[in-house]
């Protein structure tokens, strides 16, 4: 299962709007599921993927609060509204984008601290939660895969490129670092 990149001869799909998932499609979601869990093995501990980057239009993701890959979890039709004003600026790299042969880029963004989000589980169950820090930073970014948007192409976002693979993988080491100060677990 390969990862769709902006340098694809399908890059078209990682810009393009998704469709959600209908009632009588959550044999769909979990198949989708199953295939980004198998896609993202390779790149292990992650922090999520969603199912533009393998080729799949629909509005799914998979995201973990602290890139424990115990702690993926399936997300379904999702909704956000800020829970409060605050945003943080962090760098994020996204595997549609770092995987690109000669393309080493990373984006600064800034996004809403704290995020109080709305989704269905593979069950179909409505789950209603408060995401923080780095969990609210992941949602934000898969949230914006199914609305077309790669981080780089953001209005917001700041681009470094590097020139070599090690000298993006040295300065995400730095990153994952920072990141790991804001994991917090989703509270209900
Ligand atoms: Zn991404």
């Amino acid at each position: 299962m390969k990862i769709i990149t902006i340098d694809s001869p399908l890059q078209d799909i990682l810009k393009t709007k998704t469709e959600e998932i209908q009632e009588n499609e959550l044999w769909l979601a979990q198949e989708i599921y199953e295939k980004l869990l198998l896609a993202l093995k390779p790149y292990l501990p992650a922090a999520g993927l969603a199912a533009p980057q393998i080729g799949m239009s629909k509005s799914v993701f998979i995201f973990s609060f602290d890139r424990d890959p115990q702690n993926l979890e399936a997300v379904i039709n999702p909704k956000f509204v800020p829970a409060g004003n605050a945003k943080i600026e962090g760098w994020e790299g996204c595997l549609s984008v770092i995987l690109s042969d000669g393309i080493w880029k990373l984006a600064k963004i800034p996004r809403y601290e704290a995020i109080q989000v709305t989704y269905l589980n593979l069950a179909g169950e409505k789950i209603e939660k408060i995401l923080e820090g780095f969990a609210a930073k992941v949602f934000q970014h898969e949230y914006d895969h199914l609305q077309g948007i790669v981080n780089i192409d953001r209005d917001d976002a700041t681009i470094q490129t590097f020139d070599t693979k090690e000298n993006m993988l040295q300065f995400m080491s730095q990153v994952k670092k920072e990141d790991s100060v804001h994991y917090k677990k989703p509270s209900v």
